[in-house]
């Protein structure tokens, strides 16, 4: 198996990744970093259950893609729960460390969304959300996705399972069409192909 620093991840980065203890990437990680490193403007589609590495093999390659001189949303993270929007958000910002100025933001439903209002006013690149709470701040005009250059789906299966088809393709309307897409799914139905 491959290093991180074999897969072309930066050596700031691979430093930090050996401060957490990630070592040895994970199939999932050594099959989809080097891709996403090296064509961060296509499309790519993900199989992965939840356990893999899944969030490192996306958040490696995003996070060394952000360019830190612009303060808009760069990157969107969509997914199913509050749980593993709070998840991918630790994660991001355990391995952000070595990227100073980067700021990422989570929001989700059930809780109090003046917080969010307020957190969405500061400098943000990278935005992890629910799918309906995303939307209720887009209306809101809390957020606007027009500079998002890149929209993460992870657990777009449980996305679609949880019933948020309809929001999902309404934030898909919101972005740029040249936004890649980054899909992850444990199973892919037709549904999800068609996305
Ligand atoms: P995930 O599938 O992304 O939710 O990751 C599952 C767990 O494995 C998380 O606690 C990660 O921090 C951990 N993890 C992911 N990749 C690695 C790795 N290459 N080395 C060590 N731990 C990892």
């Amino acid at each position: 198996m491959n290093s991180f620093k074999e897969l072309g991840l930066s050596t700031p980065l691979v430093d930090n990744l050996t401060t957490l203890e990630f070592i040895k990437p994970t199939p999932i990680q050594a099959k989809a970093i080097p891709q996403l490193l090296a064509n961060p403007d296509a499309d790519f589609i993900g199989l992965a259950q939840t356990g893999t590495g899944k969030t490192a093999a996306f958040g490696l390659p995003l996070l060394e893609s952000i360019d830190l001189d612009k303060d808009y949303i760069q990157v969107l993270i969509l997914a199913p729960t509050r749980e593993l929007s709070q998840q991918i958000a630790a994660q991001l910002d355990e391995f952000k460390d070595y990227k100073k100025g980067l700021n990422t933001c989570v929001v989700f439903g059930g809780a109090a969304i003046s917080n969010q209002i307020r957190a969405l006013k500061r400098r943000v690149q990278v935005l992890v959300a629910t799918p309906g709470r995303l939307l209720d701040l887009v209306k809101r005009k809390a957020v606007d996705l027009g500079q998002v250059r890149l929209l993460v789906l992870d657990e777009a299966d449980e996305m679609l399972n949880m019933g948020f088809k309809e929001d999902i393709d309404s934030i898909l309307q919101r972005t740029h069409t040249e936004s890649a897409l980054w899909l992850f799914s444990a199973t892919m139905p037709p549904d999800i192909q068609k996305i």
